[in-house]
């Protein structure tokens, strides 16, 4: 029994999947991984994980894992050694920066990689290839919310952590299911409901977990949050009962604001929204009176062509309810990949450098030329949006994709693998050999979580370290060292020994960072940025006012115009998410059993109502239409959904329906696709 004990290693690591951030002791034997132990000191999840934590890892030994790197000749992949990988992809990217320049270079990074992984992608883009386009896959989800809060109070994160959402005293969830896609955050939200009677408001198009638990359930129309916001606002300022002392300590812009509220009348918010005056009146009563209140909001909110501004109208709100820097108060836009948070914050993206220092501030341009030794791109790069646009119109010739399985998840699946096929160089590095990944001319095999040691950010803002619990599978290295040696084959010797050098470096280059170190991150310790030199950090944000230069924060106004509906050809509206078992594509999920096991087929959710009407059943099979393409699948009635909404989980073992429906329509502050609002007709293929 000894000897068998004695080759169990019991390693801590941070769950790989959704930003509730759960960290755990891994057990494993050999390359098998037994089991995850929580440990009461996780700060986020304490002895808590769900379904995807705790069986979700036999991927890693799939045996789908790329083993060789795969270099194109002609229709088909050959293996290949690295060198010959290596030294093909730093002689392609010096051919197109030679022949169209840098800028016809782009890169996007992983959410689900490690921050030094994201500092060193930036690196590549910036310092060996020279251009600002590098963007990641918050751009598809939460780069609205950063955007709504920037405007507003300055920081783009959640303004406290998960322990404030368990304490507030009337949580508000918008476009959020949170218990299947935040399961152990949902969980501390039940709780909390028994343990003090905490008030949880849901708002969603469709009748999920959460809203059946909630205190008080909300089906506003499918694009209208930011008109229910509104008027709620009004109408508390028309009752006198917001916090003057707070708008007058804390607050700028009122005036403005107050003027752009007058068309968000309650009669105008009940027409456009569908909820009846006397319950916005509840609603604006209950946000009011209580103590503390907490916004959680996701994709429902932000995937619409108005994301940024129904992100805005929540901190509006919060503002004038005096709802931040008080323990149980704030926004809280839910980051979905267990590092999209990190990944934005360690400078993948095309406007910031890490924490968010901006491209465009000389200052900060001259601080990284002096650190890395060259001339820095001026101005910003282009997004994900824009870089796919770009192919298209012959701007953008190369692209270096890090475990991002963009020909699934991007909006318009069509258009976007137009574009691949069209790229002169496509470099793709991944554990497997994805949808993207088959329309690369060389592809990298990349070691998973538990194979490296690194740091990810959860929605709190909390940076938590992982330790290695494997040896990268025979022939895979961690993305940091794959990036390390595409430098080195351009002439950029970087010189890291461990992920701790690179945190060590981009610590000490922007200042939100300036007192993280892998010391203090030991264990189970964290930190929640923004963190100063001497190791102090903030767990709940604002307690001294806003980080502007007055220190107050700003109330924006808006405007509302409804852009997008159905109509009676496209008369149904497509909504999409989740499901607890799987996590977005499903290239890990789908590959471990644990979970498949317990998985339900894909499948479309129709209202009863609609059932009636079409004259279909359970299991009937429907073809879905929309502008931009179209999709097949089995139907579920159930009253989930209702009247003319329909369901479609994302996650769907790579058939990726969803993304053959929408288009290219984006909210318009970010370019985040739209992918909540399309519209489609119906076509029964088989009424069962
Ligand atoms: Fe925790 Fe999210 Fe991982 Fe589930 S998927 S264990 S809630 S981090």
């Amino acid at each position: 029994a000894e000897m068998r004990e004695s080759r169990i290693n019991k390693t801590k690591t941070v769950c790989t999947y959704c930003g509730v951030g759960c960290s755990f002791d891994v057990w494993t034997k050999d390359r098998k991984v037994l089991k995850v132990e929580p440990h009461p000191e996780s700060p986020a999840n304490g002895i808590s994980t769900c379904v995807k934590g705790k069986f979700g890892w036999d991927y890693v030994n799939s045996e789908e894992r790329l083993q060789k790197p795969l270099l194109r000749r002609d229709d088909h992949f050959e293996e290949v050694e690295w060198e010959e990988a290596l030294s093909y992809v730093a002689k392609r990217m010096n051919e197109v920066k030679a022949e169209k320049g840098a800028d016809h270079l782009g890169f996007i990074s992983s959410s689900k990689a490690t921050n030094e992984e994201s500092y060193l992608m930036q690196k590549l883009a910036r310092q060996v290839i020279g251009t600002n386009n590098i963007d990641n896959c918050s751009r598809y989800c939460q780069t609205p919310a950063t955007k709504g809060l920037f405007r507003t109070v300055g920081h783009g994160g959640d303004s406290g952590s998960i322990d404030d959402i368990a304490s507030a005293e009337l949580v508000i969830t918008i476009g959020s299911n949170t218990a299947e896609s935040h399961p152990v955050l949902a969980s501390r939200i039940k709780r909390s409901q028994k343990l003090f009677g905490q008030q949880l408001y849901v708002f969603d198009l469709r009748k999920h977990e959460m809203a059946k638990r909630a205190n008080a359930f909300f089906q506003p129309k499918s694009g209208t949050d930011l008109v229910w916001l509104s008027a709620v606002t009004k109408y508390i300022l028309d009752q006198g009962w917001e916090d003057q002392a707070f708008l007058s300590d804390w607050v700028n812009g009122f005036g403005e604001y107050r003027e752009s509220l007058e068309p968000f009348t309650m009669d105008y918010a009940a027409k456009m929204t569908g909820i009846e005056v006397e319950e916005l009146k509840k609603i604006a009563e209950e946000v009011a009176t209580s103590e503390s209140v907490a916004v959680c909001w996701a994709m429902g909110v932000t995937q619409h062509m108005r994301g940024s501004d129904t992100s805005t109208a929540i901190s509006n709100l919060l503002l004038i309810t005096g709802n931040y820097g008080k323990p149980g108060t704030g926004a809280y836009p839910l980051r979905g990949h267990n590092n999209v948070q990190g990944c934005s914050d360690f400078g993948s993206m095309p406007n910031f450098y890490p924490g968010y220092e901006k491209t465009t501030d000389e200052k900060v341009r001259k601080k990284y030329e002096k650190a890395w030794g060259v001339d820095l791109p001026q101005g910003t790069g282009k997004d994900n949006h824009q870089m796919i646009e770009a192919i298209h119109d012959g701007e953008l010739s190369a692209m270096y994709v890090l475990g991002e399985d963009t020909g699934i998840v991007d909006a318009n699946i069509n258009y976007v693998t137009d574009a691949f096929e069209k790229l002169d160089l496509f470099i793709v590095q991944d554990l497997f050999l994805t949808k993207t990944a088959e329309y690369a001319d060389v592809v990298l095999p990349a070691s998973p979580s538990l194979e490296k040691d690194g740091t990810f950010t959860n929605t709190e803002r909390r940076i938590q370290r992982l330790y290695k619990a494997l040896d990268p599978l025979e022939g895979t290295k961690p993305d940091w060292v794959i990036l390390q040696e595409v430098a080195k084959f351009m002439d950029f010797e970087w010189g890291y020994t461990h992920p701790s050098e690179i945190m060590s470096e981009a610590a000490g280059l922007a200042t939100m960072f300036a007192g993280v170190s892998y010391e203090r991150l030991e264990g189970y310790k964290s930190l929640q940025w923004p963190v100063q030199e001497d190791g102090t950090d903030e767990p709940l944000l604002f307690t001294e006012g806003f980080p502007f230069e007055d220190k107050k924060a700003r109330l924006f106004p808006l405007d509302f115009e409804l852009q997008y509906d159905t109509d009676e050809e496209y008369d149904l509206h497509v909504n999409n998410g989740r499901l607890l078992e799987h996590f977005h594509e499903g290239n890990m999920t789908y590959k471990s059993e644990g979970i498949t096991r317990k998985t339900p087929n894909a499948f479309i959710e129709v209202s009863e109502e609609l059932a009636r009407d079409r004259g279909i059943k359970e299991g009937a099979e429907v073809k879905l239409i929309s502008r931009a393409g179209e999709a097949t699948g089995v139907v579920t009635v159930t009253d989930r959904v209702k009247g003319k909404e329909i369901f479609l989980p994302l996650n769907d073992n790579g058939k990726s329906a969803v993304n053959f429906l929408t288009d290219n329509r984006v909210d318009k502050d970010t370019n985040t696709p739209a992918y909540k609002e399309i519209a489609v007709k119906m076509k029964v293929l088989k009424k069962k």
